[in-house]
C-alpha cells in the first residue's frame, strides 16, 4: 500500500490473470500486468460514450493487454459491434480498459479523477483519489 497516491501509482500491488469481455463475449480481454494507474473521467465525451455518469479504467502499455474479437472504435473508443459493450480505449501508447469489462469487481481502486468540474454532486468522496479539474497535468 501506498500512503499517498499518485498519477503513476497503484494502490494494490497483487496481479493475477483477469479477464474481462463485452456484454455478449465477442471481445475478449486477457490482463496479466498490474494497471500503470487507475482512473475515472468525468469529461462530457467520457460520459455520452458511455451513457454512464463517470468513465473508469486501468491504464496499460498498450502490449500488456490481450484483446481478442474485433473491435469498431470512434475516436479511440472501442467497442462491440455486435452489443455496442465499450470495452476499451486506445490513447498513445496506452490502453485504458474498462473497469465495468472485467470479469470480476473489486480488483483495483482508482487513484485518480479527472475533469471533476463536470462531476456529479451526489457521488461521494472516494478515498485516496487526486482529483484535478481539468485533464491530467502531463506526467509519465
Ligand atoms: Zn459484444
Ligand atoms: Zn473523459
Amino acid at each position: 500500500m501506498t500512503d499517498h497516491a499518485t498519477a503513476d501509482h497503484t494502490d494494490t500491488a497483487q496481479t493475477s490473470d483477469l479477464t474481462g469481455s463485452c456484454l455478449c463475449g465477442a471481445v475478449t480481454i486477457n490482463i496479466s500486468e498490474t494497471p500503470k494507474r487507475i482512473g475515472l473521467c468525468h469529461c462530457l465525451d467520457c460520459r455520452k460514450h458511455h451513457g454512464a455518469a463517470f468513465y473508469a479504467a486501468a491504464v496499460f502499455e498498450r502490449e500488456q493487454v490481450d484483446v481478442g474479437g474485433t473491435t469498431h472504435s470512434y475516436q479511440g473508443r472501442h467497442f462491440c459491434p455486435t452489443c455496442g459493450s465499450s470495452v476499451y480505449a486506445i490513447s498513445g501508447a496506452e490502453i485504458e480498459v474498462h473497469l465495468g469489462a472485467l470479469d470480476r469487481a473489486n480488483q483495483w481502486r482508482p487513484n485518480y479523477e479527472l475533469w471533476c468540474k463536470n462531476r456529479e454532486d451526489w457521488l461521494g468522496d472516494i478515498a485516496k483519489c487526486v482529483r484535478w479539474q481539468e485533464n491530467r497535468p502531463a506526467q509519465h
